[in-house]
């Protein structure tokens, strides 16, 4: 996957974000303060850095501008929730993304891998398919069954979001954050209105769903239709 480097001054933080991110198949080094992030970046060549804000020796936006000085290594800053203010003047000095304390690693790698696929760095299969769905992310083609699909920018990422991690509940909350770059702030409505044109464009509906299965209260699941191997009268008219 990725080399992260993670730039932390709480030791258990540290270990446990270490310990996260290896699980989810990243390669992590990790300092603790801002000076040693420095030469890590240059000397390591990170393809992510992870930095926390609250750093003993340097201030986190001072070690941002330092950083960007000597590097263009994707950077996601985390803060705690009283430094929200911040992140704007944190994204015009060069941060990539940011996640918000108290964060899971699942938001973290997510993020990661979003940060890696802007930067084109990332390995994955340009062409993902779930059932008879198939997304080329090269193209932004979208077929169902062979039968294009013609998306809005904002429905194909939330289908590309939800297909790369078919087969679990995506909350909204993610994807507001994934699709929309809204971390903090932001409506589920936004996610309900989006999935709602998604569906009607890829031929169902919430009341039947085959591929986006709403999960109340958790989120939206993205799996192959059970039914496949029938032939759905509901597909074939109209
Ligand atoms: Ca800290």
């Amino acid at each position: 996957m990725a080399q992260v480097l993670l730039v932390e001054d709480d030791a258990a933080i540290r270990a446990s974000l270490t310990r996260a991110l290896r699980d989810h198949g990243h390669v992590v080094s990790s300092v603790g303060s801002g000076m040693p992030a420095l030469t890590a970046a240059v000397e390591n060549r990170p393809d992510v850095v992870l930095l926390d804000l609250g750093l003993p020796d340097v201030d986190g936006a001072d070690v941002l501008s330092m950083l960007r000085a000597v590097s263009e290594v994707p950077v996601i800053v985390a803060t705690a929730r009283d430094e929200e203010s911040e992140m704007v003047r944190l994204l015009d000095i060069g941060a990539d993304d940011y996640v918000i304390k108290p964060f899971t690693a699942a938001q973290l790698n997510a993020r990661i891998r979003a940060v890696l696929r802007r930067g084109g760095k990332s390995d994955e299969d340009p062409v993902i398919t779930v059932g008879g769905l198939r997304i080329d992310t090269r193209s932004y083609e979208v077929t169902v069954d062979g039968r294009p699909v013609e998306l809005a920018r904002k429905e194909f990422e939330l289908l590309l979001a939800l297909a790369r991690r078919a087969g679990e509940v995506v909350t909204k909350r993610d994807l507001l954050g994934e699709v929309w770059q809204l971390a903090w702030g932001g409506s589920d409505r936004t996610v309900d209105v989006h999935l709602s044109w998604l569906r009607r464009k890829l031929g169902e509906s919430a009341q039947s769903p085959r591929y986006l299965h709403s999960v109340r209260g958790v989120g939206i699941r993205l799996t192959a239709p059970a039914d496949d191997a029938d032939e759905p009268a509901s597909r074939t008219g109209g």
